[in-house]
């Protein structure tokens, strides 16, 4: 046991430095290594692994709500980002020029992209003349790049993976049914396979996307009780329509132009995962979404007879979960404590007295229950515990953030329930910047968004007293 316990200790306690913890979570659980140039990363298979499994329902459900995939440039011509005044002016800080081509100089720098808006406007407008060439339902998969000072990898890396789905409509509203939709879709894949509960709601006018009309947004509760946005949806108007000049030909003959959205979903979400979901011994993957759903841990695996019937019964499970095996000769408390910092769900143990009984021991990655069960009953069982794990997440998940959620009426309130859990704060606003920004200087908390599901916890406004217009949910951010 002292070996295991020297190998667990590897992980920084989350009640003592929850960042150092998320660091030492993210290199154990081998999701990532640092990239050569500052605050670029390398992911590396496990990370990958559980990143296509995300990525993958993603893009079934883009395409079953009629979307397709394309892919556009890395590089953007100056002029042509400058096209749109206020999405200029919101990524300028953080932009990457390319200004050479080997020695010489060019004529024109370009941008890498930190978005695609801009091309997605250009190529439209070339693209589309006639209301027959509506909607235009785009989506792509890329790698993004915005030059952050402070990273962290997944949380924010001056690269990272993302989708941006790009969309052209001929009237108003179905751009806005296109922008609620899609934001459905990001929230039923952060509950239903990330294990995630979601806020949903709007943005306000301070934080919402360069050059949107609004954003929409869902916000997770991260395990420290700071918050952090895992997906956006806008509905971008006609600005950039106007700017890029995407204009149809309507029934009527007469010339209009689009209503566009964007909407986006990137690696972030993987630091979601970790934040959400991670303990003291490491990463915890929901079962939807983990490489491996049962890893086989043989013991006393020289004993005869015993690494056959692991394999056999690794044979048996793959049809009905993703199974793995590890029969190499590591001891088997080194394996245990390898997949549990790994968050792999369930651990399958097998060894010579459970041959004896016709058993074997499933292990909860999340709880750490253990159960015995009957080889002629595992084929249901095992099944039926990735369910109770999966749910047991979003279940913790859930009451982790009604605990940490707060009503509060006053400024005091609010100041002294953020000390003291941190978490999502509840208060009425008046809908003047000046006090969201207010409210960030004191207590350094930001308007997560203008929930859709509305309460009026009081009529006047937490910061200046006037007459509230809605509620807002606050929290500390990532
Ligand atoms: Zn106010």
């Amino acid at each position: 046991m002292a070996k295991n316990k020297q190998f667990v200790e590897k992980v920084t306690a989350m009640e003592d430095d929850f960042g150092q913890w998320y660091t030492d979570v993210v290199k154990q659980a081998e999701l990532v290594d640092y990239g050569p140039v500052r605050g670029t990363m390398i992911i590396k298979p496990y990370g990958f692994a559980i990143w296509e499994n995300i990525q993958s329902e993603f893009d079934r459900q883009f395409k079953e709500t009629g979307h397709s995939n394309v892919y556009f440039p890395l590089f953007i011509p100056k002029s042509m980002l400058q096209k749109e005044k206020d999405h200029i002016e919101g990524f300028a800080p953080e932009v990457a020029w390319v200004t050479h081509g080997g020695d010489e100089e060019l004529e024109e720098p370009i941008v890498v992209r930190p978005t695609s808006e801009v091309l997605f406007g250009d190529y439209y407008s070339k693209n589309i003349h006639s209301y027959r060439d509506l909607p235009k339902l785009y989506n792509q998969w890329a790698n993004v790049v915005r030059w952050e000072k402070t990273t962290r990898p997944f949380l924010r890396s001056s690269e990272f993976l993302w989708q941006e789905g790009h969309t052209c409509h001929a009237t108003q509203d179905e751009a806005e049914g296109e922008t609620s939709q899609m934001l459905e879709v990001y929230a039923d894949i952060c509950e239903n396979y990330l294990a995630i509960p979601v806020l949903k709601g709007k943005k306000t006018e301070k934080e919402k996307f360069a050059g949107a009309e609004y954003t929409l947004t869902i916000e997770a509760l991260m395990h420290d009780g700071r918050a952090l946005q895992s997906g956006t949806s806008h509905y971008l108007g006609t600005g950039f329509a106007e700017a890029f000049d995407i204009q149809y030909l309507d029934k009527e003959g007469k010339q209009q132009y689009v209503h566009q959205t964007s909407w986006g979903v990137s690696t972030r979400i993987m630091g979601a995962l970790i934040m959400v979901h991670g303990d003291n011994r490491g990463l915890v993957v929901p079962p939807r979404i983990a490489p491996t759903q049962a890893m086989i841990v043989p013991v006393a695996q020289h004993k005869e007879g015993v690494l056959d019937k692991a394999y056999d019964l690794r044979d048996q499970l793959k049809e009905i979960a993703r199974v793995d095996i590890d029969a190499s000769d590591k001891m088997p408390g080194w394996k245990f404590n390898e997949y549990e910092m790994k968050g792999i769900p369930v651990r399958i143990e097998m060894g010579p007295r459970d041959i004896e009984k016709d058993q074997v021991v499933l292990v909860r990655r999340d709880t750490g229950e253990k159960e015995f069960v009957a080889m002629s009953e595992l084929e249901e069982r095992l099944p039926a515990l990735l369910n109770e794990i999966q749910k047991g997440l979003y279940d913790k998940a859930a009451a982790h953030r009604a605990e940490k959620t707060s009503v509060t009426t006053t400024l005091d309130e609010f100041k002294q329930k953020l000390d003291e859990k941190g978490g999502f704060i509840k208060a009425m606003w008046c809908g003047e910047l000046q006090c969201e920004e207010k409210i960030r200087e004191e207590t350094s908390a930001t308007s997560r968004c203008i929930p859709f599901e509305q309460e009026e916890v009081s009529d006047k406004c937490v910061c200046c007293g006037k007459d509230a217009k809605e509620m807002v949910v606050w929290a500390r951010a990532y």
